[in-house]
């Protein structure tokens, strides 16, 4: 390696400018193709014991409508909504047309369920549209039945109060896997986004109020797979956060910010969408262009997982949370001669970490508390037995037998999230294109 060229690029580099074309916001978190939501309407007991694990056992979330007079199993939904579900609203008394209980159903719901982006949609008992004005004052999106264009477009629905979604269930044909999957593929190939709406189960638990149109829980489960399988492609999220996506998505810039410190790129996403029902605060996730291959972002001083991949550093970013900042973390310190071989401590620990074939025994054996590599990635066998993978945001993580047989694909979240449990024995875990070996 030549360092004086290196050393000369440096010094001409100083501050890095970031221009807005090198910038993009994903379409769909983690630059997915489309998007995805399952709401369930009318509290039934089956939505906490039945619903909600089902989309936990991927790190899924969906969006749980209440009637508050229905006596909902309040303690039971404000859990799901700690583990991130959406507690939405479906009016006091599920009448034939909800007018008059936009905003008093919302502020009875909020007494009782304490959420991250507050209550923030609602789906109207009947499809029956109530007070326009009264919902835009309480809420970002409201969601209607089927109207024939379910699968909707990038921007969503043509009427942010008028969100279509497919009845699931025995009174139409959603009630197997497959109907589930074609509408999601449907998604994909329009780059959308496809909502399904269901009440009770078939076949699991007690259905309490929700007794129209039952649908086969193993339906739901097999649709649930089926996107973990496809997770590179379908974001699988609650409608009021796909809505704030995309609302925010439309209306947020990149502003590219002058000065600042060498070896960094500096600038803000905002937008300046104005209600008094959200602040559009979602996380959009972000690509920057750099030919830099190891790198730290933070946002208003705080660290943000990211990796790089491809020329491009991906992360997410709250819009209007303060200037985000991406640095170079190979570079020498300002106050050190930038002719020192900056490359070499990334090199070290990517190729102890790493593993280009993963079933080379001389892959390290991760079983140690936390394998650092240069993207902050770990991969450890938790006290409960479990396989976990932390700050992989975004990548592909895949987990096979000592055999080489796969047994789970999914991507990662950037928090530590489970990935695997089972049987005792060595486990090979792939994340991105690097590979660990975790015994359980
Ligand atoms: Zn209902």
């Amino acid at each position: 390696m030549d360092y004086k060229k290196l050393t000369v690029a440096a010094a001409l580099m100083g501050a890095s400018m970031i221009y807005a074309q090198d910038a993009e916001i994903a379409t769909w978190a983690g630059f997915r193709k489309a998007a995805t939501s399952f709401t369930f309407d009318d509290n039934a007991p089956n939505h906490v014991t039945h619903a909600a694990p089902a989309f936990d056992e991927y790190g899924y979330k969906a969006t749980f409508n209440l009637v508050v007079n229905w006596n909902p199993d309040w303690s039971g939904f404000q859990k799901m909504a700690d583990n991130g579900h959406e507690i939405a609203s479906h009016s006091n008394t599920h009448g034939q047309n909800m007018s008059g209980e936009e905003a008093s159903s919302k502020k009875s719901i909020e007494n009782h369920i304490t959420q991250k982006y507050g209550i923030v949609t609602v789906a109207y008992p009947n499809c029956n549209v109530p007070n326009v004005s009264a919902l835009q004052q309480n809420y970002i999106a409201g969601r209607i039945c089927g109207n024939g264009q379910e699968v909707m477009g990038k921007d969503g629905p043509s009427d942010w109060f008028r969100v279509p979604a497919h009845m699931t269930g025995s009174t139409g044909s959603f009630n197997n896997t497959n109907a589930f999957t074609g509408a999601m593929q449907q998604a994909i190939q329009k780059g959308g986004w496809v909502m399904f709406l269901t009440h009770g189960f078939s076949n699991a638990g007690n259905n309490g109020n929700a007794n129209y149109s039952p649908t086969d829980l193993n339906a739901i489960k097999g649709a649930l797979k089926w996107a973990n399988q496809n997770d590179k492609d379908i974001w699988v999220a609650p409608m009021g956060f796909v809505a704030m996506y995309i609302k925010e998505r439309k209306a947020s810039k990149i502003e590219p910010q002058d000065g600042g410190a060498a070896n960094t790129m500096t600038f803000e996403l905002k937008h300046n969408i104005a209600d008094n029902v959200s602040k559009y605060d979602y996380p959009l996730s972000i690509k920057v262009k750099t030919d830099w291959s190891n790198v730290e972002v933070t946002q208003d001083g705080a660290a943000l997982e990211s990796k790089v991949d491809g020329g491009y550093v991906y992360f997410d970013a709250v819009p209007n949370a303060g200037k985000i900042v991406v640095k170079n973390a190979a570079a020498a310190p300002e106050s050190s001669s930038s002719s020192e071989p900056e490359s070499s401590s990334s090199e070290t620990s990517s190729s102890s970490a790493g593993c280009v074939n993963p079933f080379d025994p001389g892959c390290q054996t991760g079983v140690a508390a936390a394998i650092p590599n240069n993207f902050l990635i770990s991969v450890y066998r938790s006290s409960d037995n479990y396989i976990v993978v932390g700050g992989a945001q975004g990548q592909s993580i895949t987990v096979f037998n000592s055999l080489g047989h796969k047994l789970r694909s999914t991507r990662g979240l950037g928090a530590e999230q489970k990935v695997y449990t089972g049987a005792k024995g060595m486990y090979i875990v792939k994340v991105g294109g690097r590979t660990w070996k975790v015994k359980l």
